[in-house]
């Protein structure tokens, strides 16, 4: 019910700003100096996926946003911002949570389908959020990270309505078709769950 109520209001708002913006739009050689704001994340750092790696679309309107999925990168930080950049690659997440420190970089805007689920239903109707460190090496699941990610994944349940509950608060080991095991064993879903809820 929060949906049908907050997406028409969302988007009577992004109409309304859009048609302020014809007119300048419209003025012989006007240049775009006005950039929309490139992040959905209040403080996130962008850096961006190439197109390649990811899939355009206007959700929610295109999709209906269900999920976020859990991932861990099992490369550092850098090296997955290198991989979301090659379009060899083929993989991208919205966001990545770095483990020293939890800070937030954005890669693919939350209305385009990125690439990390392995399953393109689950793509289409997920924030996919990955996380800097491997299964196998706790040490990397550190408080900043849980943290960070965990107000990150509260603002994304807030924005679209998605429960704050481990039925739609996804490891990627829970997608149907998957044979990826992340976050894994000693990511602590409690503890996760719990700070979701009180961010
Ligand atoms: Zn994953």
């Amino acid at each position: 019910m929060e949906r049908a109520q907050s997406f028409p209001s969302r988007r009577r708002l992004l109409k309304g700003a859009a048609l302020a913006a014809l007119p300048y739009a419209l003025l012989p050689g006007a240049k775009a100096t006005a950039q929309p704001a490139a992040v959905d994340y209040p403080g996130a750092e962008w850096i961006p996926a190439t197109g390649s790696n990811y899939t355009a679309s206007d959700r929610p309107y295109s999709y209906e946003l269900d999920y976020v999925i859990i991932h861990v990168t099992q490369a550092s930080y850098v090296t997955t911002l290198s991989i979301f950049q090659n379009p060899q690659k083929k993989v991208s997440a919205h966001y990545l949570v770095r483990s020293a420190d939890g800070h937030v970089t954005q890669c693919v805007r939350e209305r385009d389908v990125a690439w990390h689920a392995g399953n393109w239903d689950y793509n289409t109707r997920s924030i996919g959020i990955e996380h800097e460190g491997w299964i196998d090496r706790p040490a990397y699941f550190t408080d900043a990270l849980y943290e960070e990610s965990a107000r990150l994944t509260a603002a994304v349940c807030d924005r679209y309505g998605i429960p704050k509950d481990r039925a739609h608060i996804l490891g990627h080991y829970e997608v149907p078709g998957t044979d990826h095991t992340d976050p894994g064993p000693n990511w602590d879903w409690t503890r996760y769950i719990r700070l979701v809820n009180f961010a």
